[in-house]
């Protein structure tokens, strides 16, 4: 990939950075600037202002409402989004089951999700995991029994993200209870809030944030024409989704954020009678930090480029999900380290404490998780070893 720019480029870069200027909402400004936490409901205002500018889906296909741009374009948007602090978008539309969607969708389904999931009308979450389905998913146990036109499903679901925030739950149910267990899965498009039987119960992380939910289904009727490719075939939506969703938790823009708020606050921080900024050895720590940011950025628009050229991401996707998922929680450790004590505040202090102060503890607490959703590291080991190193299973 190129990624000298051209002058048409450099004006596209201007143009960009002059509409999110103005385009963004002062009080997500302030949140950005300060490293705050965004609710959702800011999320989906952010969301709203892409989806009016046309740019909220970059990364679709032109025809279904994607930009048209090119990947050093689409490289830019997303670098001057970083630099603006922009809050990150929901992925489970957007990033999940809309290119899944597109890609195996029927003609219906596109016209009927594709549009909401655009607009920011409708939310989706992911019912893939369950008490005892994480790692390995092909256990699992949600069972879906065709009666008429539907299916009935009874089950539960856990970890699901924002479910609380969701008009729309993607599922794997079963639908074939003997033979290989990959072979018996199904993909499924739920209607949350209009499905009697589904129960959303949210429940809250150590960083004190209701982030997810259990999902309990008891006899609720799903229409056989939510399901996704064919009956019994939802392991390789499984799949392919995942491979999407890898590709997202490599958070490449959301580190830059970070990096910007350590800069930040060790500019801000005495010592001695400089800054922490210009302690060498402070220095040297954020210095290696870019460097692996850079190279995850490059890697992660190489596999960005390959898609554009309407390549599925593959299991290198897995290689990203590990670095992005430990250079996420590296940051959040370099920025207690340089907060020192000023890190202990929590986010219900109100205004008595500097908004990155009151969020910093709780981020720290929930980054735990990056190394452990979205398919846990040691099995993203297993993947690469298997499917690109081609070493023999243990
Ligand atoms: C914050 C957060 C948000 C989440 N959001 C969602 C969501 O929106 N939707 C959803 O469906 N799920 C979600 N999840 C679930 C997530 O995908 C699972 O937690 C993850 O897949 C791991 O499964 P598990 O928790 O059952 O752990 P387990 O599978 O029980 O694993 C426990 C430990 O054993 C290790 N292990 C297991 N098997 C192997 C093996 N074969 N080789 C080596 N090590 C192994 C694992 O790596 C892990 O360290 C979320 C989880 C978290 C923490």
């Amino acid at each position: 990939m190129d990624m000298s720019f051209t002058p048409e480029q450099i004006r596209f870069r201007e143009e960009v950075r002059q509409w999110i200027e103005q385009a963004m909402p002062a009080p997500i400004r302030k949140k950005a600037q300060n490293g705050a936490h965004f609710e959702h409901e800011e999320q989906m205002e952010w969301h709203k202002t892409l989806y009016k500018k046309g740019w909220v889906a970059p990364h679709w296909p032109k025809e279904v409402g994607g930009t048209g741009w090119d990947a050093t374009q689409r490289f830019i948007f997303n670098e001057e989004l970083s630099r603006a602090s922009a809050p990150p978008l929901s992925p489970f539309g957007l990033a999940m089951v809309g290119p899944l969607i597109i890609q195996f969708g029927t003609p219906e389904q596109k016209t009927r999700y594709l549009p909401k999931i655009l607009a920011g009308e409708e939310v989706w979450c992911q019912g893939y995991s369950e008490p005892n389905s994480g790692s390995d998913l092909a256990s699992l146990q949600l069972k879906a029994e065709k009666d008429g036109d539907n299916y009935v499903l009874n089950g539960q679901k856990t970890w699901t993200t924002h479910a609380q925030y969701a008009d729309w739950i993607f599922v794997l149910c079963r639908t074939k209870f003997d033979g290989k267990q990959q072979e018996g899965i199904t993909f499924l498009l739920c209607d949350v809030k209009n499905t009697p039987g589904i129960t959303v119960k949210p429940f809250m992380t150590t960083g004190g944030t209701l982030a997810f939910s259990e999902t309990w289904f008891e006899n609720a009727r799903v229409p056989q024409a939510n399901r996704v490719g064919p009956e019994n075939g939802g392991w390789t939506m499984a799949k392919a989704l995942l491979g999407h969703e890898r590709t997202t938790i490599a958070g490449v823009g959301e580190i830059r954020r970070y990096i910007n708020l350590i800069k930040r606050i060790a500019r801000d921080t005495k010592v001695g009678t400089g800054s922490l900024l210009e302690d060498p050895a402070f220095r040297a720590r954020i210095a290696a930090l870019e460097i692996r940011h850079r190279a995850l950025m490059m890697a992660n628009y190489r596999t960005l480029a390959s898609a554009q050229l309407g390549r599925a991401p593959g299991p290198e996707s897995s290689i990203l999900k590990i670095v992005g998922s430990e250079i996420q929680q590296y940051c959040y450790e370099l920025m207690m380290d340089a907060m020192g004590h000023n890190a202990l505040g929590w986010f219900d202090s109100g205004e008595i404490l500097p908004m990155h102060e009151q969020w910093v503890a709780s981020q720290f607490n929930y980054l735990r998780a990056t190394t452990i959703y979205g398919g846990s590291n040691e099995i993203q080991r297993n993947i690469i070893a298997k499917l690109i190193l081609q070493l023999p299973g243990a």
